[in-house]
């Protein structure tokens, strides 16, 4: 197999912003605006609704990412109503799907679903009607496994497409597709074969998070054609956020900012693992709380009973793995608390996007220690996280594990960040630019008032940029980290770093300020996140850092300095100076115990520099 990488090109036209699709003129406006108002109940439509489903009914493949609650299902749903022929729409949970249709169902537009759980006899009950031509369905959800395994189902595809009934394909909750994403789930990536069979019937694939490198994976697996796409900010003005340590007394610190901040209200915590949940639940139970656990090892009908006594407020506060919220469509959920890590920030954005739907200021505070990093990495390792995805086999499992540990770290960096805006933060991420003035101190790190003194660090910036360059523009900026601070370890030593002239040559510098460089160079584009494509079977992509010729030349020739500004502590920070008391005596005899002593020093030397 060959394993070089290659870097991809993927025609897309950006669909916001684009007046055309805006346009009240097109044939079926009026009998939009009637059934939003009449069958959905909406008095006009939301930012980007109407564009999106004037460049779907276009006949256009569009792929559309909108955060969390924006009005998605709406896009799809209302062309379904006024289309000939039956829209098939791919959502990745069953329960998902169940809440979907009694929705639809309710406002009288008829719908089904097939999944591999049904009974035998009522699938056939359904692809019966669906191939007879008095059929009535407007919309039919699958998941994905069905399309991946079921050949019935292909063959009535088949069917109602050659008589020009299949009006449109809908991929939901797109970013699934992406192992790259935060949210991997294999039967995903089996979707092409429907473009692929279908070339005629647009695609819709919609999802709420998705950084450039799930974006150009969701494309390219679901072999979408002169895509348009359509953005929104991801900036969510209602909801702060704040990363608090994690210590013995976190349950504590939990009850005590409820009762101070939002007593009585309805909220999330995100725990780890199963147990985890029950246990916090039970202690805020103790403490006076209204809460209940919520994971996937329950019997459906206890979460199912758990999910409906939530939405009705007899329960205020759900202590859940991630399994719980995807779709969940509760308004008033006024914080969402991290008890642990997040596994990335697409899956740590989209976990507080169910806060504040309603728009009122809502809390997502993030309970922080490197141990749950540790022990994250270890449950990731052997594919126990809780996601209804089952680990993936062979070179592909491999990728995924790199994925997931770079999404870890990427999170990490995130919480030991005790300097920048975490709206900013985030949204770097989804590739948008913001500006943290606007936060409005609506964040730990902006409520700080830190003082700042400005730095030149053009030199480190330069030989960041150098480093790329080195290593031939293929790594991922937390792995040229790395290789600037010294690491020697496995993959580092594996790629030959060590041996770069720049490897360590940014050691002394303090924490985090190194990142805080190369996520400056970032979003002025003078280096560019891009996209790696290993053309293995699996098609997987990575992401990496890349130099914008165009904006390099400044730099490296002195035309371009760059002054960061950089937090004063406290006190005025003081050299270390390592006097014979402090550094751990070295056993000489023993040359185990030396070394280990030595990177304690070391350790010591790099907290005092500090
Ligand atoms: P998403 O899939 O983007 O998370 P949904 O499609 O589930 O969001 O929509 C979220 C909520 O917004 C739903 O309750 C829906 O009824 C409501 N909604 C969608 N579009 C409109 C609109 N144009 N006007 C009013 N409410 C809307
Ligand atoms: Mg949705
Ligand atoms: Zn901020």
């Amino acid at each position: 197999r060959d394993y070089t990488p290659r870097i991809i090109n993927i025609s897309y036209t950006e669909g916001s912003g684009d007046k055309k699709w805006s346009s009240t003129h097109f044939a079926w406006t009026k009998e939009l605006e009637v059934n939003n108002k009449r069958i959905f109940g909406n008095r006009s439509f939301r930012p980007n609704q109407r564009e999106i489903i004037n460049a779907t009914m276009s006949g256009n493949d569009v792929f559309v990412l909108m955060p969390t609650g924006g009005g998605k299902s709406l896009t799809y749903q209302l062309p379904a109503l006024i289309c000939n022929g039956v829209t098939l729409v791919v959502s990745p949970l069953v329960s998902l799907i169940q809440d979907q249709i009694m929705h639809l169902l309710q406002a009288s537009i008829s719908a089904t679903y097939l999944s591999a759980s049904m009974e035998w006899s009522q699938q056939q009950e359904i692809l019966r009607e669906l191939m007879s031509p008095t059929c009535t369905y407007k919309l039919l959800y699958v998941t994905p496994e069905k399309v991946a395994k079921s050949d019935a189902l292909l063959r009535q595809l088949e069917n109602l497409y050659s008589r020009g009934h299949l009006s449109r394909i809908v991929i939901d909750e797109a970013h699934c597709v992406s192992q790259w994403g935060h949210d991997f789930r294999p039967d995903y990536q089996h979707l092409g074969i429907l473009k692929q069979k279908f070339p005629q019937t647009p695609v819709l694939a919609l999802t709420a998070t998705a950084t450039a490198s799930v974006k150009e994976d969701v494309v390219q697996v679901l072999g979408l054609a002169n895509c348009i796409i359509f953005r929104q900010s991801f900036n969510r003005p209602n909801l702060r956020y704040l990363v608090q340590p994690k210590t013995k007394k976190c349950l504590e610190d939990i009850d005590n900012f409820i009762k101070e901040n939002h007593p009585k209200e309805c909220g999330i915590i995100y725990c780890l693992s199963r147990m985890d949940c029950e246990k916090v639940a039970e202690k805020l139970r103790e403490y006076g709380h209204k809460a209940s656990h919520y994971h996937g090892s329950m019997d459906p009908d206890d979460r199912a009973c758990i999910q409906k006594q939530w939405s009705k407020d007899k329960i205020s506060i759900i202590c859940a793995t991630v399994a719980f919220g995807m779709g969940i469509n509760k308004p008033d959920v006024r914080f969402v608390i991290h008890h642990s890590l997040p596994k990335s920030i697409e899956g740590y954005h989209q976990e507080c996007g169910r806060a504040g739907r309603d728009g009122q200021l809502s809390s997502c505070v993030l309970f922080y220690n490197y141990s749950d990093y540790i022990r994250l990495k270890h449950m990731v390792t052997q594919g126990v996280v809780e996601q209804g995805t089952s680990a993936p086999r062979g070179s592909l499992q491999e990728q995924a594990l790199e994925t997931h540990k770079e999404n870890l770290l990427r999170m990490v960096s995130y919480c030991e960040n005790d300097v920048d805006c975490r709206r900013l933060l985030q949204l770097i991420h989804f590739g948008e630019m913001f500006d943290p003035s606007c936060c409005a101190k609506t964040c730990d790190n902006c409520l700080k008032e830190l003082r700042w003194i400005e730095k030149d660090v053009t030199n480190i910036a330069r030989q960041l940029v150098d480093l790329v360059m080195m290593t031939k523009q293929t790594y991922s900026a937390t792995h040229i980290l790395e290789v600037y601070r010294g690491s020697v370890n496995q993959n580092v030593k594996k790629h030959r770093h060590d041996t770069l002239s720049l490897h360590g040559a940014g050691k002394n510098l303090a924490k985090g300020e190194a990142a805080r460089i190369l996520r400056h160079l970032v979003t002025e584009e003078i280096l560019i996140e891009d996209v790696k494509k290993s053309e293995n079977m699996y098609g997987s992509v990575t992401s990496v850092l890349k130099a914008n010729h165009k904006k390099i030349g400044d730099l490296l020739s002195g035309k371009h300095d760059i002054v960061l500004k950089f937090p004063t502590p406290e006190k005025a920070p003081k050299m270390g100076v390592l006097d014979e008391s402090s550094v751990p005596r070295i056993n000489k005899t023993n040359q185990q115990q030396s070394q280990v002593d030595g990177s304690l020093a070391s350790e010591l030397y790099e907290v005092l520099r500090c």
